[in-house]
């Protein structure tokens, strides 16, 4: 099926395979995969081909993905791993089995609506080892998990920690290794045990390569090494999964000789930045019918590599085909695209989703 364009193709067959390889990769080591679908809006054919590839359990960081995966069906588990808004506490135990979390009030707002509904919603703990995003302090987790073991209707289910997200902090053995000594400090204490330790994302399984990941790590939470088979955070391919699962298609509407350097007085651009430009002398140039209000465009690569991104405004994206003489108005431009750019594209109602 041709979509109307500009439209993402998806190739499942790769996702799938992705996620087989992976699942197997990490459960011949004992490490559970918890399938990431944030990355693709929760996108049901891509969730679909995850759980083909042998995904048990999924996550999401948005409770409206994870109301149309159970309006659709899916009878997995799914866990909303961005810590919960106190205001969404109902949706996130009616819809989803657990969350990850790192506030009290916000464990205490679930403890109270999964008493009312009679359920018991489960509670990994998120320990900021140090890219300062979500989670608590290594030095308080254990009191907290005291505060949450007093709760009905939430089960401490274990312990775990995100890096190369925002701080963009490498996984380590080091910064991991805190959260199998915190799981060990709070069975001792509480005399529980700590059943799920989520060590980290995608970046974590370059550790689990390495022999460096720390023993009791038993789940990574992986969208990006699935659905694109990439690793942004180690720069790099994630070992034995493919790329190229996605390809973007945009439509030319306008091919013209122009000089490359704007013409008048430059003040700011739609965005508010000053743009600088060189001086290459005239230019054959090609907009696309696209433009930043459906992708970030940084994330784009040209299939054809004698094409070249000049840049984009909110509707157009103007290229470089002067290597293309070929091209014309009608044609069809081809991208790749990393973690970012998919993530807009997938987001964009303008951009058809074709399988
Ligand atoms: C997005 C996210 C992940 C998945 O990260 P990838 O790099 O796509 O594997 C895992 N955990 C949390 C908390 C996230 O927000």
């Amino acid at each position: 099926m041709v979509g109307r364009r500009p439209c993402i193709e998806i190739n499942l067959e790769k996702i799938k395979n992705n996620a087989n390889c992976l699942v197997n990769y990490c459960g011949e080591k004992g490490i559970e995969i918890m399938g990431i679908t944030k990355g693709v809006c929760a996108h049901l054919p891509v969730v679909r081909a995850m759980l083909d590839g042998g995904i048990k359990k999924l996550g999401d960081s948005r409770i409206q993905n994870i109301m149309a995966l159970r309006k659709a069906g899916i009878k997995n588990p799914i866990y909303q791993i961005r810590i919960p808004m106190i205001s969404e506490a109902k949706d996130v135990v009616f819809y989803a089995d657990g969350s990850l979390n790192s506030e009290i009030e916000v464990i205490k707002a679930l403890s109270g609506e999964a008493k009312k509904l009679g359920r018991v919603h489960k509670i990994i703990l998120m320990v900021d080892v140090g890219d300062l995003r979500e989670g608590v302090m290594p030095e308080d987790a254990v009191s907290v998990v005291g505060e949450i073991l007093k709760l009905d209707g939430v089960e401490f289910e274990g312990l775990g920690t995100n890096v190369g997200c925002y701080g963009g902090i490498l996984p380590s053995y080091e910064n991991t290794k805190i959260l199998v000594d915190l799981a060990k400090e709070i069975e001792k204490k509480y005399g529980i045990e700590v059943k799920t330790i989520s060590g980290g994302n995608t970046a974590t399984i370059s550790l689990l390569e390495k022999g460096r990941l720390p023993e009791g790590v038993n789940q990574l939470r992986v969208g990006e090494g699935i659905l694109l088979g990439t690793d942004v955070t180690n720069s790099r391919k994630t070992p034995g999964t493919v790329e190229n699962t996605m390809t973007l298609k945009t439509e030319v509407i306008e091919v013209k000789v122009k000089p490359s350097y704007p013409i008048g007085e430059i003040g700011r651009d739609a965005f508010g930045n000053i743009p600088v430009f060189e001086d290459k002398g005239p230019m054959r140039r090609a907009i696309v019918a696209l433009g930043k209000q459906d992708c970030r465009i940084e994330g784009l690569k040209p299939v054809d590599p004698r094409i070249e991104i000049l840049g984009a405004s909110s509707d157009h994206m103007i290229l470089d085909v002067t290597r293309c003489p070929e091209v014309e108005v009608g044609d069809v431009i081809e991208f790749s695209m990393d973690y970012g750019a998919m993530l807009s594209l997938m987001t964009s109602s303008y951009v058809e989703k074709v399988i």
